[in-house]
Order: C-alpha cells, then structure tokens, then sequence
C-alpha cells in the first residue's frame, strides 16, 4: 500500500498532477476538496449560510457521505445522490472555503477520508492531508508555485470559462486566501515537516508529474543488491538464450503494491516475467520449484516466497497479500498450475487472484507468456506482454466476484494472446495428463 499525500495552496495544479500520478500509477486519487464542496452546495441549497457555524454544524447530523470510486473513478454520495460538477460552481466554491473553516466539519469528513486511506493505495490532495489526515503517508509532496503563477493560471481558466474578471483582481483574491488557508486555527494549508516542497512556477503539469514519480519511487525503491546484480549480469543471457520480447512495460506502476498475473506454460515462466519486470518481483512458487537445479536458486534471488504444495492456497494468497501491502510487485499463476495453451472458453480460473487483488486493494497486470510452438527452447522466440492494468469493481467481495475478477483477468490474456498463431488451444486431456505427472512426483 501506498499513500501519497500532495497539498498546497489552490492553483499549483494539484487536482490535474495528482490524478495523472493516480494513473501512472494505476492507483485511487482522492480529490477531498470535492468533500467540502458537497457540504458547501448542501447548506446553500438548504438556505444556510455557509459561514455560520451556529446554523452548519447542527445541519451536519441530517447528513450522510459516502465516498466510493466506479472503475476507479471518486463518487460522492451525499444523503445517497451524487452531484457531480454541480460542486464546481463559483457558489459552489466559496460555501466549500467557508465551510471548511469550521471544526466539526473538518471532524465529520475525517473517518471518510482516513478510511478510504486504510483500505486503498491512494493520491489524495487537499490542504491538509500529509499534517492531519495522512500524518504517516509514505510520500508527501507540498506543491506550490508563486502567487502570480497561480493567479495568471486560475485567471486563463476563468477567461476560458467566459467569466468577467481581471488579472488583478484574481491576483488580490488568490493572495487574501492563501492568507485565510494558511493562518486559519483550524488545520492551516502548511507543508509538512517530512514533505518534499515542489515549487512548478516554472514547470509544465507533465514535468511536474515526473518529478512527483521520480520523489515516490526514490522514497519507495524496493530493489536488493542481488536482484540488481542479476539483472545486469544474467538477465541479458536469458533474454539472449530464450530470445525474449517485451511489451507494455509502461503498465506496470512504478511504486506500490501490485499483482502480476501471466498464463503458466512451463517453471520458467517466472524467470521470464523476472528479466523483463521494470520491478523487482516476488513470486509466489511452490517448493518443489525451489529444488529445481540453477532455476531454484535464480528465483530465489529473484525474490520468490516458497510455499508448500499442502497449503498452498491460504499460505500463497496470505504472502501475496502482505507483500502487496509493503509495497511488492507480486507474480502469482491464477490457474494454479501449469497449463498448456489459455484458452479462456475452457481453461478452469481459479478464484485466488481476484480474492487477492480485493484484500490487497491493489491493481492486477495481466501478463500474456507465449513461446514459439508452446514449448520452451534455446533461441526460441518468448514473448512478455503486460497488459493494462485491472481495477475490478468489487462490492463485497466473495468467490463469485473473486472468480469474476480473475476471469477479466484471462480474457485481457487471452486478448493479448490473439496474435500468436501458434499458441496451443486449452487441451483437458493434456491436462489430466500433466495433473497426473504432477501427483506421481
Ligand atoms: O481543492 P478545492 O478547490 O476543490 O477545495 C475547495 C475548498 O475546500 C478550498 O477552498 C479549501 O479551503 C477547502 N479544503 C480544505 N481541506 C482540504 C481540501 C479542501 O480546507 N483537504
């Protein structure tokens, strides 16, 4: 899990920065002005002054909020409706200030914050979320920028919104409210002591962006010395000897927990996911994968976690979940075992994926493996593909949704898949087979 907390006063570009961090990193953004938004716009329609805290804060006990995200996308319920851009309004804006001044609305809209917090990795900005809200956010980041910056940019907005305003005028209002932000008694728009000062005065919002990641994955990093150690030595060898191709590395986030999910053709398959990963990866294997000569030791180094055949399922997806939480990219083989072709028509899926994905509250990748005729060999040709990732929308969890997720998943392989002519069709009686094979041993 990954909390990344980004402040700051209003026209630094926090909204846009942070959701295009969110999506690289195929993580929740969490836009909390919205919160004080819908409780501004709720007190205007009811005829309550917004600055009049006598009035608001009895009001706040008729009021229920919910915060939900539908395919990764925030929703707010306010009393069960969404108001969508009605929040957006000037009105809409200045009730959202006003209210946001007074304690008991800070406090009402605490646990809905903090709970979205425990139960997602996410990018959440406002103005106090790395001091009150997140004080132990892994990353924060206070974005600024001068107050001419700021109030040239709102004024470009205004002017193409079609208001009537002056420079000046967003000039004087923008220096009278980062005075009200930052001097209020009440949680103060203030950088926190452990948060990195962006200041993009003189930035585009993609440099920003860049330098937001490049801050996250310096604060994250997860790779050991070995691991790096293999990659520069012997990861190029194996992609020689197996003339392994990648694609859609981009997909893979850059920081925080995640799972990767390939179709399983052969014990290798995590080697190859391993040389091409931009992440260090943790596999979950089965320990007779571990007593494999040369191959054992590699996905050791490589960072698998064993576990045994008897309890494979609880163990597996109880490690995979931790891992993901501390911030790994997990690889775990949703069919269970190896199987030859992935035809998603007939190929069985088990649940494990989905139910780990809805644990961990984390993004599955889709990895497609194919090599040439199906069959592993020296110089012939592997493809890696990782798809984009998978945010399903689980409501209360279950097998059913736990299967549901990890079929999306197959279909996105399967999908991937498509281009490769000669790759095998799901075939039951090998299958048996191989289950037999595997038994013996
Ligand atoms: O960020 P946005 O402009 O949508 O915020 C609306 C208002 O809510 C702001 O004027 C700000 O004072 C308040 N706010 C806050 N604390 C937050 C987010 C917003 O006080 N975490």
């Amino acid at each position: 899990m990954i909390r990344i907390a980004i402040d700051g006063p209003g026209g630094a570009g926090k909204s846009s920065v942070a959701k295009a961090v969110s999506r690289k990193l195929g993580i929740i953004y969490v836009d909390t002005g919205a919160l004080y938004r819908n409780i501004g716009l709720f007190m205007l329609d009811k005829g309550i002054d917004p600055k009049d805290a006598s009035r608001v804060i009895p009001a706040l006990e008729e009021l229920s909020i919910e915060l939900k995200f539908e395919n990764g996308k925030q929703v707010i319920l306010l009393n069960g409706r969404d108001r969508g851009d009605d929040i957006r309004t000037p009105e809409a804006s200045m009730a959202a200030s006003a209210v946001s001044a007074i304690p008991e609305v800070r406090n009402f809209l605490l646990d809905v914050q903090r709970n979205t917090a425990k139960k997602n990795s996410v990018v959440m900005d406002g103005r106090d979320i790395g001091t009150v809200i997140l004080p132990n956010a892994e990353v924060k980041i206070f974005l600024t920028a001068s107050a001419q910056t700021r109030a040239y940019r709102r004024y470009k907005e205004l002017v193409a919104r079609g208001e009537d305003v002056t420079l000046k005028q967003v000039y004087d209002d923008m220096v009278e409210r980062d005075k009200n932000d930052s001097t209020r008694s009440v949680a103060p728009c203030v950088q926190a002591g452990d948060a990195v000062l962006l200041d993009n005065s003189k930035l585009t919002e993609e440099q920003t962006v860049d330098r937001i990641l490049k801050i996250v994955k310096k604060k994250t990093k997860d790779t050991t010395p070995l691991y790096s150690f293999l990659k520069v030595i012997v990861a190029p060898i194996y992609r020689l000897l197996f003339n392994v191709h990648v694609q859609g590395k981009e997909n893979i986030p850059s920081t925080g927990g995640v799972l990767l999910c390939p179709n399983h053709i052969a014990a290798v398959d995590v080697i190859s996911v391993g040389v091409v990963s931009p992440r260090q990866i943790t596999c979950i294997a089965k320990k007779e994968l571990f007593a494999i000569p040369v191959l054992g030791g590699l996905i050791k180094a490589l960072g698998a976690v064993k576990i045994d055949r008897g309890g494979a399922d609880v163990g597996a997806i109880k490690t995979a979940i931790k891992a993901i939480e501390g911030g790994k990219t997990v690889v775990i083989f949703p069919q269970g075992h190896r199987c030859p072709g992935f035809n998603i028509a007939s190929t069985p899926v088990r649940h494990g994926a989905g139910l780990i994905a809805y644990q961990a509250h984390c993004a599955i990748i889709p990895v497609c493996i194919n090599v040439k005729n199906g069959k592993y060999g020296l110089f012939r040709r592997t493809d890696v593909i990782f798809g984009e990732p998978v945010m399903y929308n689980f409501t209360d969890g279950g097998r059913d949704e736990y299967e549901a997720a990890t079929r999306e998943v197959f279909d996105r392989i399967v999908e991937m898949g498509t281009k490769f002519k000669s790759l095998p069709d799901y075939d039951p009686a090998l299958d048996k087979r191989m289950n037999k094979k595997r038994k013996k041993k």
